[in-house]
């Protein structure tokens, strides 16, 4: 097949590439089968390649299933499609996951940290940026954020149900570079290998079309987990959209994340632009500004050099707004200088403005951040 020899970028040099990476570990990689919990060997290898990447100078988020097959086990509950069965044995699973992740990097210096996420966390604003910020603190700080689905509270129609879609999310939040899904499948093929012997590895798709979907669709899902290859393209599909690359591979061998530096089988899904500027281009084109700041003209300058927006020269606010919405920032002339997200409510800007961050908490009652909006969180218009 000539798609076989094209020249693309392989997950080593992704890797290589990368500064953020999530990695998500499905459960049937983490959970022995026959009840005997987790496979705590392959873990502390595992742990040992995220080590690695660690001191390679790459921030790295986990996403990790298991929770509910190892409250099975450890409840002994039969396997079940009943939710609140799933919420119980999540609830008894995830301390053990926990517990797990965390001897498996301690070994390496490196702390972890838990996030238990929900749809509603992915989707609505506030709660988005409540988790990015917490993310980004502990990413800073050297911690490992290990994410799961808060299985225990999510309702049947307002779930992921799988993590693969979730670990598209969390890069999304992080503005990760690179997902990897690591599973008991090395990869998309043109069928389903376990039943097709005619069906292709294929080592890299670049546009998720019709068909690579229906080679998904008719792959067949892992043992413990519950995602298959559909939900993993979603994941490369939502991936794709913000600027992230995916690999999808197999994470049986000893040393997964390694193998893959070493050239091991996978397929990358290639991403389309950049992270950061797939934000940005979401900020300036996508949201609906919420209100408006008029700033001096030193915040003007602060802003075309680069820098973020501080309360500090902002001379008047317009509308009421919550935080994290999208803002105008005019000029002298009233003219739109800048839109981005903002750190504080309408009322709060108002009680702020003007004024140095040493002063904030004196009229906010606490502590907040420097900034209005983060450069991070800004665009020039
Ligand atoms: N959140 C589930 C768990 O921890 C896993 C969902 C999945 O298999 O992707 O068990």
């Amino acid at each position: 097949m000539p798609e076989l020899e094209e020249a693309f970028v392989r997950p080593s040099a992704l890797i290589e590439a990368a500064r953020r990476i999530t990695v998500k570990v499905g459960s049937s990689l983490l959970v022995e089968p026959g009840g005997n919990g987790i496979r705590s060997e392959w873990l502390s290898r595992l742990g040992s390649d995220v080590a690695k990447l660690r001191s390679a100078g790459k921030q790295v988020a986990l996403v990790s299933s298991g929770a509910v097959a190892l409250g099975r086990q450890h409840l002994s509950l039969k396997r079940s499609p009943k939710l609140a069965l799933k919420q119980a044995a999540a609830a008894a699973g995830q301390p053990l996951l926990m517990q797990a992740w965390d001897k498996a990097l301690a070994q390496f210096g490196i702390p972890t940290a838990q996030l238990l996420l929900t749809l509603d966390d992915t989707e609505s604003r506030r709660r988005w940026l409540n988790a990015r910020a917490t993310m980004e603190v502990l990413l800073g700080n050297g911690a490992i954020p290990v994410v799961n689905e808060n299985d225990t509270v999510a309702t049947e129609e307002l779930r992921y149900g799988d993590n693969d879609r979730l670990s598209a999310r969390v890069a999304q939040m992080i503005q990760a570079d690179l997902l990897i899904l690591l599973s008991d499948v090395d990869g998309v093929y043109t069928g389903d290998p376990s039943r097709d012997p005619s069906a292709e590895h294929m080592p890299h798709i670049s546009v998720i079309t019709g068909e690579v979907e229906a080679w998904a669709g008719g792959a067949s899902g892992a043992g413990l987990g519950s995602g298959g290859m559909r939900t993993k393209i979603a994941a490369a599909r939502i991936a794709q959209s913000f600027g992230c690359a995916t690999v999808i591979a197999s994470g049986r061998g000893g040393h997964p994340l390694r193998a893959l530096g070493d050239g091991g089988r996978a397929t990358v899904i290639d991403a389309k632009g950049s992270p950061a500027r797939a934000y940005k281009q979401w900020i300036a084109g996508t949201l609906v500004p919420a209100g408006s700041v008029s700033v001096d003209a030193g915040a003007m300058a602060a802003l075309s050099a680069g820098r973020s927006l501080l309360p500090a020269g902002v001379k008047a606010v317009e509308g009421t707004f919550e935080r994290g919405v999208c803002l105008r920032v005019l000029g002298s002339e009233g003219q739109e200088v800048a839109r981005g997200i903002t750190a504080y409510t309408s009322s709060e800007t108002q009680a702020i403005l003007g004024r140095p961050s040493s002063e904030f908490e004196a009229h906010l009652g606490y502590s907040g951040p420097d900034e209005l909006i983060h450069r991070n969180d800004l665009v020039l218009m």
